[in-house]
């Protein structure tokens, strides 16, 4: 066109340029960008090169870069220019559009750039428009993460899955009450997978579920439905195979903001191994536990058993003990029964005879027979566990301080007697007689360990007996009071404590011992309900308990008054003898005697009785003492007792010649005689008379 133009191409011209600036307005306004490029042949071949031509604002904002029309590219983007020139090229050389996206640094955006040729081809001329799409790029990316993240998450459970650790998952939308759940779930629970993709009711989920975890199990739902958080717990589920296997739900109930309960997803664990093993090890402990206590058991029994075995073995003892006694009165009773009958006999022959001059002598003789027949028969109840108790409610204290001047004045000065009585004892129910013999003795057992002299403490206490102390005592569970005797004297070895209370058993000197009081203590103790218990170490001492039942009532006062059954009789003119027999016809027969011959008698039928008299001030010039007595102590333990007290008494003792060894066997101390029993009243009287007079 290089000819002037006229009015018409003016014309044309004009409204080219009119059309070109509305392009332009247009152009401008559009937010994309836009550029048109022109190709030419540059210095690197033909079209080697392009200029933008055209550049809307929206070209600067989109891309970043500023001032490009006029500009060639190689100039704006030496580096790349190639490859710019090579994209653009193609369409300019096809014709065929193109459109890619690209991320523009500078400008911070991504763009979708559209490119195509502007015709006619000869123009060398490609259009160019770029297009923001950062917003969706960013929503694109977010939802690809987000798709990552899925996937590795569905890999996890995918892994979890076939670990076998979940077993199932379930998803509870709690508004619509729409539960889902998968396909190993529905196994788990025994149910069909296509009613699990459906939708399930809680009742169904729950029909499967072991009738004893059902509870539970509703009841922790419901739970975590109102509070929201985790869930966990476990319970039994029956599959197809109508087994039932232990599972753990483990899930988490999510609340909206205003606290509805939105949805409850989960997973099932297998547990069933691990409650196996668990319920292995409760097994074990349980049958470990089980074993303890029929271990317990079987120790018990066996104890028992071992107890009863030695009862037996006891009572064998005691049985052979009796039996040698029994073979000694049976003999000594023959000889006494040969005396009366032959004493019967030959009285008729005489009477017949009409000899009455030698009648009393056997009516004498066979006076002695019965009488020695008597003592025998008596020794045999003094170690007989079968007495007859009068047991009442007693005031243990005040019993035990009725007879501690008694028991002072028996033990001798060498020995503090100290007597604790608890306040507020109970009383005990017992036989009070019985009880004072049987402290007695302990104080004398306690003597006789403290040869030097030492302490006796004698204390009471109530006990409360538990099942364990019962067991261990040997005797009933309940309430008791204890009488102690404490000593501090040689003490016991476990041999001598394991023997002491079998009768006979003694380890003082011939003649100095019974073996008989704590056999009878025992005897006393365990025939009242209650127990004798042995503390003792060699060299520290003993300590004797009686244990006495509890009395439920009051206490009768009448038991203890003992000034009323001490008769204070003889006169201090009259030379005074003391006899003491527990047999009255050989007592009243003895009294008689003597009291003929002139002397003034006071009797006692038992050795506390006796002994209570020879502690007392009343005159006595002479004691006469049966060997074999009730009360604990036998004629030479309360003729000992005596003589603390009365140093120089004078003691004839009446024995039968099973006795003698108790009183010494013949070694007798100075001031001591012994008749044998029978014996002419005579020879009976002479020798008190002798005795009497003697000065001592
Ligand atoms: P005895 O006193 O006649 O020997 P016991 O039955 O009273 O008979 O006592 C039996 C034995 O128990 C005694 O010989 C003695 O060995 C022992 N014994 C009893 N009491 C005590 C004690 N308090 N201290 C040391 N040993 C004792
Ligand atoms: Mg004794």
């Amino acid at each position: 066109m290089n000819h002037a133009p006229d009015f018409e191409s003016r014309n044309i011209a004009t409204t080219a340029e009119a059309e070109r600036a509305r392009y332009h307005a247009l152009f401008n306004a559009i937010d994309d960008g836009f550029c048109i490029i022109e190709f030419f042949d540059g210095p690197h071949g033909p079209l080697s090169d392009y200029v933008h031509t055209e550049a809307n604002p929206g070209y600067e904002r989109h891309t970043g870069i500023a001032g490009v029309v006029g500009k060639t590219l190689r100039e704006i983007d030496p580096i790349e220019a190639d490859r710019w020139i090579e994209l653009y090229g193609s369409v300019l050389r096809t014709g065929e559009p193109i459109r890619f996206e690209r991320y523009f640094l500078t400008a911070g955006r991504h763009i979708e750039v559209s490119a195509a040729r502007v015709e006619p081809a000869s123009l060398r001329q490609v259009s160019v428009l770029f297009r923001d799409v950062s917003a969706r790029k960013k929503a694109e990316e977010a939802l690809r993460a987000s798709e990552a993240l899925a996937r590795v998450n569905s890999e996890r459970v995918q892994l979890a899955l076939a670990a076998g650790a979940i077993i199932g998952t379930w998803f509870w939308d709690l508004p619509n009450d729409r539960f889902t759940v998968d396909e190993p779930f529905a196994h788990v629970f025994g149910l069909d997978p296509a009613q699990g993709r459906d939708g399930l009711s809680l009742a169904q989920v729950i029909a499967n579920v072991h009738p004893d975890d059902r509870g539970g199990l509703i009841h922790a739902i419901s739970d975590v439905i109102q509070r929201g958080g985790h869930y966990a717990h476990q319970y039994r589920v029956r599959r197809a195979d109508g087994r039932y296997y232990w599972i753990e739900a483990n899930g988490r109930v999510d609340h909206g903001p205003d606290g509805t309960p939105l949805s409850f997803p989960g997973v099932l664990l297998d547990v069933e191994e691990r409650r196996a093993v668990e319920a292995e090890r409760d097994r074990a402990a349980a049958s470990l536990r089980a074993l303890n206590d029929t271990l317990e058991q079987r120790v018990i029994e066996r104890t028992a058993e071992l107890m009863r075995a030695e009862e037996q073995l006891r009572q064998a003892q005691k049985m052979e003990a009796v039996g040698q006694l029994t073979g000694g009165l049976a003999h000594d009773f023959n000889n006494l029964l040969a005396g009366v009958s032959g004493s019967l006999q030959l009285l008729s022959i005489r009477l017949s005879q009409g000899r009455l001059a030698d009648v009393d002598k056997y009516v004498v003789a066979a006076q002695g027979a019965v009488r020695r027949a008597a003592a025998l028969t008596h020794r045999l109840l003094a170690f007989s566990r079968r007495q007859t108790l009068d047991p009442r409610s007693t005031d243990v204290n005040a019993l035990v301080n009725g007879m501690t001047d008694l028991i002072q004045r028996t033990v001798g000065p060498g020995i503090k007697v100290e007597a604790i009585g608890v306040a507020g004892l109970w009383p005990a129910l017992v036989d009070a007689g019985q009880l004072e013999n049987a402290l007695l003795n302990l104080c004398i057992n306690a003597r006789d360990a403290m040869p030097n002299g030492g302490r006796i403490t004698i204390e009471t206490a109530n006990k409360w007996i538990d099942r364990s102390a019962a067991h261990s005592h040997d005797m009933p569970e309940g309430q008791y009071l204890s009488l102690c005797v404490t000593d501090t004297g040689t003490g016991m070895s476990p041999d001598v404590i394991a023997k002491a209370f079998d009768p006979f058993f003694t380890t003082k000197p011939m003649g100095m011992g019974t073996g008989l009081g704590l056999s009878m203590i025992y005897g006393f103790a365990k025939q009242s309900g209650g127990q004798v218990r042995i503390y003792s170490e060699v060299g520290q001492g003993t300590t004797v308990c009686i244990y006495l039942p509890r009395f439920y009532g009051d206490v009768d006062s009448q038991t203890l008054d003992h000034d009323a059954d001490s008769p204070i009789a003889g006169t201090e003119a009259g030379e005074t003898i003391l006899v003491v027999d527990d047999e009255p016809s050989v007592r009243m027969l003895i009294t008689d005697v003597l009291e003929e011959l002139g002397y003034t008698v006071i009797e006692a039928a038992d050795s506390v009785a006796g002994l209570r008299l020879l502690q007392s001030n009343v005159r006595i010039d002479l004691l006469v003492s049966d060997v074999g007595l009730p009360g604990g102590m036998n004629g030479r333990q309360m003729a000992d007792a005596a003589r603390q007290t009365r140093p120089g008494l004078k003691v004839l003792f009446i024995t039968g010649y099973a006795e003698n060894s108790i009183i010494g066997n013949g070694h007798l101390e100075p001031g001591m005689q012994v008749m044998t029993k029978p014996f002419a009243l005579e020879t009976f009287s002479a020798r008190v008379r002798e005795m009497v007079d003697a000065s001592s």
